[in-house]
């Protein structure tokens, strides 16, 4: 008797819960109020089902502004991230060719192909990278290429790209992604110490070398050496 009682209480204070078309419409209005711009970022991700890259015991807070763990230890990106990151990737140029470093659940992956012609991805954790490829198949993504490796190493194969996302955090900019990036391309990336960097925007000059401008402060997970 009492548990129900406790049941019935729950039933009448929480939020009635939004079905996920619902709830991404609302999310996109948030992140419109928070800055991000940019429509054909806030169509993807009012397109991007991110409740499908969750696990199911986290799936009633998808559409939550917040980062989430998806276990491994890592998180998927607070979608605010995702939007002002792709956003910055997209202005000033046309961004073709992408790569991505650290797929983990794959969302970022998701909401770039939407928005670019080709995405590449890498993931050191196989776990991860063996769950995102299965997730974006079953959502019928063929523009996303994945890798599972050291993305330190960026992904030379697919070289140049135009543009490069990096949603693990360091505190100096990997060589590779200079030298795999095209003259004119784009790195936005967490630079700076353990769980607080400066999101920034590094753009490769004529010369070969970058200039630098800061978004704002961001906690990402770290970026490490190695796969596993
Ligand atoms: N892009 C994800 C965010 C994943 S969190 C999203 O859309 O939510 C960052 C990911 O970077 C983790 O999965 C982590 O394992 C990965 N990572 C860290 N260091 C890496 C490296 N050297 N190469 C590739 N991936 C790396």
């Amino acid at each position: 008797m009492g548990r129900d009682a406790a049941v019935t209480e729950r039933r009448h204070t929480t939020r009635a819960p939004l079905l996920p078309d619902s709830a991404r419409k609302r999310l996109v209005e948030d992140l419109r109020r928070q800055g991000v711009e940019d429509e054909a970022v806030l169509r993807a991700i009012g397109k991007v089902p991110r409740h499908v890259f969750v696990s199911e015991g986290m799936r009633w807070r998808a559409y939550e502004n917040t980062a989430l763990p998806i276990g491994q230890a890592q998180t998927i990106s607070q979608p605010l991230v995702v939007g002002l990151m792709t956003q910055a990737l997209l202005a000033d140029g046309a961004r073709k060719r992408v790569l991505e470093v650290g797929t983990g659940c794959g969302y970022q992956a998701a909401v770039l192909a939407e928005v670019v012609h080709r995405v590449f991805t890498v993931e050191r954790i196989r776990v991860l990278s063996m769950q995102a490829r299965e997730t974006l198949k079953q959502l019928n993504y063929r523009n996303i290429v994945f890798n599972y490796g050291d993305g330190m190493a960026g992904w030379a194969g697919h070289a140049p790209y135009d543009g490069i996302v990096v949603t693990a955090g360091t505190a100096a900019v990997p060589a590779a992604f200079v030298n795999q990036l095209s003259v004119g391309g784009r790195i936005v990336m967490p630079l700076g110490g353990k769980g607080a960097q400066q999101l920034v925007i590094l753009d490769k000059q004529s010369d070969g070398s970058l200039s630098r401008r800061d978004l704002q402060g961001v906690a990402f997970v770290p970026l490490l050496a190695g796969k596993a």
